[in-house]
C-alpha cells in the first residue's frame, strides 16, 4: 500500500508523534535542573526502571502517562470501545506500579511519581514546588 504522505512528510510526522511521547520527561528533567539538582536519565538496574536517578540522594522519579497508569483525572478517561479490556490492562499497571515502589522503598530509595497533567505551563509552579520538597527532604 502506497503512503498517502512523501517520504519526507512522514519523517517529520514520525519524529512529531516521538518527541511528544518524551516531551513530559524533558520538561520535568528541565525543571529540575533549574532547580539546580543533577541526576541520571535511568537506572535499568533499578525495580519499574524509573526515569530519573538521583544515585546519591537515593530518590527517583517517575513520569507517568496518566492513561496508563490510571491517574485519576480528565486525561485517564477510558475509551467507550473495548472498556473492560483497557479496565484490567490499566488495573495490571496500577499493580505493578505500586510493587515497583513497594520494592523501591524497601532498597531504601524514595520515589515521586510525576503526573503527566502536572506538567503544563501553568501548573509549573507547583510541579516545582513538589520537586523541591522532595528532593531537599532527608531520606
Ligand atoms: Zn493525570
Amino acid at each position: 500500500l502506497a503512503d498517502i504522505f512523501s517520504e519526507k512528510k512522514r519523517s517529520s510526522i514520525m519524529r512529531k508523534i516521538g518527541s511528544r511521547d518524551t516531551s513530559p520527561e524533558l520538561k520535568t528533567r528541565n525543571l529540575i535542573s533549574s532547580l539546580g539538582y543533577s541526576y541520571k536519565n535511568y537506572s535499568p538496574k533499578l525495580p519499574g526502571k524509573p526515569d530519573i536517578v538521583f544515585s546519591r540522594r537515593k530518590k527517583v522519579i517517575f513520569v507517568h502517562g496518566c492513561f496508563w497508569h490510571g491517574h485519576i483525572c480528565r486525561r485517564a478517561k477510558l475509551p467507550q470501545t473495548n472498556k473492560a479490556f483497557w479496565k484490567k490492562k490499566i488495573a495490571g499497571n496500577k499493580l505493578r506500579d505500586r510493587r515497583v515502589r513497594k520494592e523501591l522503598a524497601n532498597l531504601g530509595w524514595k520515589s515521586l511519581v510525576v503526573w503527566q497533567c502536572q506538567i503544563t505551563k501553568v501548573k509549573e509552579k507547583k510541579l516545582k514546588n513538589k520537586l523541591r520538597k522532595f528532593l531537599s527532604s532527608p531520606n
